[in-house]
């Protein structure tokens, strides 16, 4: 018996056939490294909102100012609107990036395209009317998205940052040294890791304090913003 397609069938298998293997959205539009050549890292810190304490790491920021450390900061609008003082403050160092983080942490894939527009600009229009900075970085809350996002976030004119290093730092089973470990393994030329400014880590303060110290130069890599790990060519920063 001969098998039998419909023409509609037919045409879509040859569709696939003949259509390019281009990734789909969610790969080619999600940022999770600097290039492999750049002898940089981005070191990134999200402000996700808390329900305790102050949320906010002020020893780790010092740190970094008195250091000058390049870092970038996700915040959420949440975080935002109980912290307008550490805003200010971030925005003033010219070392450090801001970018967004969701308005209430929210799960975007539980979301409808429209739900997720909303999450997604609440800190952006917070950023621009209130203190009239554009912030066109966004990474998602629990790193979680699906090509909806993708799409909402490249049609807002926003970088979809992720990460290619998880510190762990929230993990509160993890010690200094633990985090210390699994950093030595992964971090290399381009990497972005992930980790923590609103107080949830209990270590990261000490954790960058030895990143900065001995794993970085070590490594003859130099911590940058994202923005700056991302046009890095080689060369590092002057
Ligand atoms: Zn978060």
């Amino acid at each position: 018996m001969q098998p039998r397609y419909s023409p509609g069938i037919l045409c879509l298998a040859l569709t696939m056939l003949l259509a390019p293997a281009a990734p789909p959205f969610t790969q080619a539009q999600v940022i999770k490294s600097g290039p492999p050549s750049c002898p940089g890292v981005a070191l990134t810190f999200d402000l996700c909102p808390v329900r305790k304490g102050a949320g906010y790491d002020q020893a780790l920021i010092d740190y970094l100012i008195e250091q000058k450390i390049p870092a970038t900061f996700f915040m959420s609008g949440k975080w935002m609107t109980k912290h307008d003082p550490q805003v200010r403050a971030l925005l003033q160092i010219p070392f450090f990036e801001v970018g967004t983080h969701g308005e209430v942490h929210a799960h975007l894939p539980l979301h409808s395209a429209k739900g997720q527009e909303q999450e997604i600009l609440g800190p952006v229009r917070l950023f621009k009317a209130k203190y009239a900075h554009d912030a066109t970085l966004f990474r998602p809350p629990y790193g979680e998205f699906n090509d909806e996002t993708v799409n909402v976030a490249r049609a807002l004119g926003l970088r979809f940052i992720l990460w290619s290093v998880v510190s762990g730092d929230p993990d509160p089973t993890l010690t200094a040294i633990q985090i210390e470990d699994r950093l030595k393994r992964f971090v290399r030329k381009g990497s972005v890791i992930v980790m923590h400014a609103n107080g949830k880590g209990k270590h990261t303060h000490e954790v960058v304090q030895d990143l900065h110290q001995h794993l970085l130069p070590e490594r003859n890599l130099t911590p940058m913003t994202m923005s700056d790990l991302l046009i890095c060519n080689g060369q590092a920063a002057p």
